[in-house]
């Protein structure tokens, strides 16, 4: 049996950088750049009018009307205003006519018969003007190599133009759910049967990664487990198996996993719940072995299986921290992962502890946000105590 921090440890070192791949514009969300982003111009790259209203010249500051020659829209090139004493209207995002350094909004003019006369008094230069390289200059790197891709990323992506770029390549995945027990949902199962639960759990979490994911099945039978593993060993990056690994006459997961070349980095680690997973790998495959029981497989795959994705994706896990609502005690000398619903008052971040029926509680997992890692050495643990949050 290992620690928790000697599992995670591990599942670091075992962690190989994902090579890179190309993807479009259109399927970058999430995906982690592997590649800088650098403005192919400035920004903006003229000078933009901020607002609708008319395009002067300060030095005319005095002034209070001016005639209106025509105007400067969004989308036309720019213009030039030979005489101070005039004016174009500006739209929003058009550029500045040259001989013009100052926009003044429809709201402090107003304009008559071609003249339009300002309704304030002051005027400065570039009031309402969005100068040319204000945001970033030419050359600067927009959005650095590793940053997971969000909406604002995507924006700053069209802009310079890069609609194909290179992201971290993402792992195939073969789930694999094993148990004599187990039916699929849209059966209706018999007295000593239950449906599938967790396959679908993951998958959902999977998806949510932009993972490819296939889904396989076996039953609690030596020969097929090893036939099959050794199928799937051979054909996907990682292999999540929910079920089989505890201590049960047809746990056989263990035992096939080394014999199909599946070496063994770990099997069990001092946690509730979770203890009996397994991990291993060889040069082909990683293999993440989660306990069956709802709770676990779920923990298990939030601590330890993203852990290895974000390392090897070359994400930072965010270390987040929660402070208990509640007293908790807890007797057995092992980490204690709890659930707990998650509110916020001011900037303190509560974990509020749902501890449930244990492993096996799935109805339990629904009021629950996160898991809250309570570490070992300590049976009470107070209200008001900081600990980590996955
Ligand atoms: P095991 O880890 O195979 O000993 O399974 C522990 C418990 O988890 C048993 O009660 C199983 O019926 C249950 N279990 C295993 N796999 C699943 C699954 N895919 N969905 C729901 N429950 C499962
Ligand atoms: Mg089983």
């Amino acid at each position: 049996m290992v620690t928790v921090e000697e599992a995670l440890k591990n599942i670091e070192q075992c962690a190989i950088p994902f090579s890179s791949e190309e993807v479009s514009l259109e399927d970058a969300h999430g995906r982690v750049l592997d590649e800088d982003i650098v403005a192919d111009r400035d920004f903006p790259p003229y000078h933009r009018s901020a607002m609708d209203g008319i395009a002067i010249s300060s030095n005319q500051a005095k002034r209070k009307s001016f005639k209106v020659i025509g105007e400067q829209l969004a989308g036309a090139p720019q213009r030039t205003l030979r005489d101070e004493n005039t004016c174009f209207e500006i739209m929003t995002g058009a550029s500045l006519p040259l001989g013009t350094d100052s926009v003044v909004r429809y709201e402090d003019v107003s304009i008559e018969e071609g003249m339009a006369t300002l309704t304030i008094d002051e005027i400065t230069p570039d009031q309402n003007v969005h100068k040319k390289g204000t945001d970033a200059h030419k050359g600067d790197v927009l959005v650095q190599s590793g940053k997971q891709i969000n909406a604002g990323d995507i924006g700053i992506l069209a802009s310079v133009g890069k609609t194909r770029f290179e992201v971290k390549r993402l792992p195939r995945v073969a789930l694999v759910s094993t148990g004599d027990e187990l039916v699929e949902p849209q059966e209706i199962p018999l007295d000593h049967q239950v449906r599938k639960s967790n396959i679908y759990s993951l998958l959902s979490e999977l998806k949510n990664e932009r993972l490819q994911v296939e889904k396989f099945h076996f039953d609690d039978k030596y020969d097929e487990i090893k036939s099959g593993l050794s199928e799937i060993s051979e054909k996907f990056d990682v292999i999540l198996m929910s079920g089989g690994v505890s201590k049960g006459k047809r746990d056989y997961l263990p035992e096939v996993l080394e014999e199909i070349g599946v070496r063994k980095h770990f099997h069990r680690i001092a946690q509730k719940p979770g203890k009996p997973m397994w991990f291993g790998s060889n040069e082909k495959v990683t293999v993440f072995g989660f306990p069956g029981n709802p709770v676990s497989t779920l923990v298990c795959y939030r601590l330890y299986f993203k852990r290895w994705l974000n390392f090897a994706s070359g994400i930072e896990s965010s270390g987040k921290m929660a402070e208990l609502t509640e007293d908790i005690h807890f007797k057995p000398d092992l980490v204690y992962h709890v659930p707990v619903a998650i509110s916020h008052n001011e900037n303190r971040i509560l974990a509020t502890p749902f501890p449930g029926h244990g492993s096996g509680d799935l109805v339990n997992l629904s009021k629950a946000d996160a898991f809250l890692t309570l570490p070992r050495g300590k049976n009470h643990f107070l209200k008001g105590e900081v600990y980590s949050l996955f």
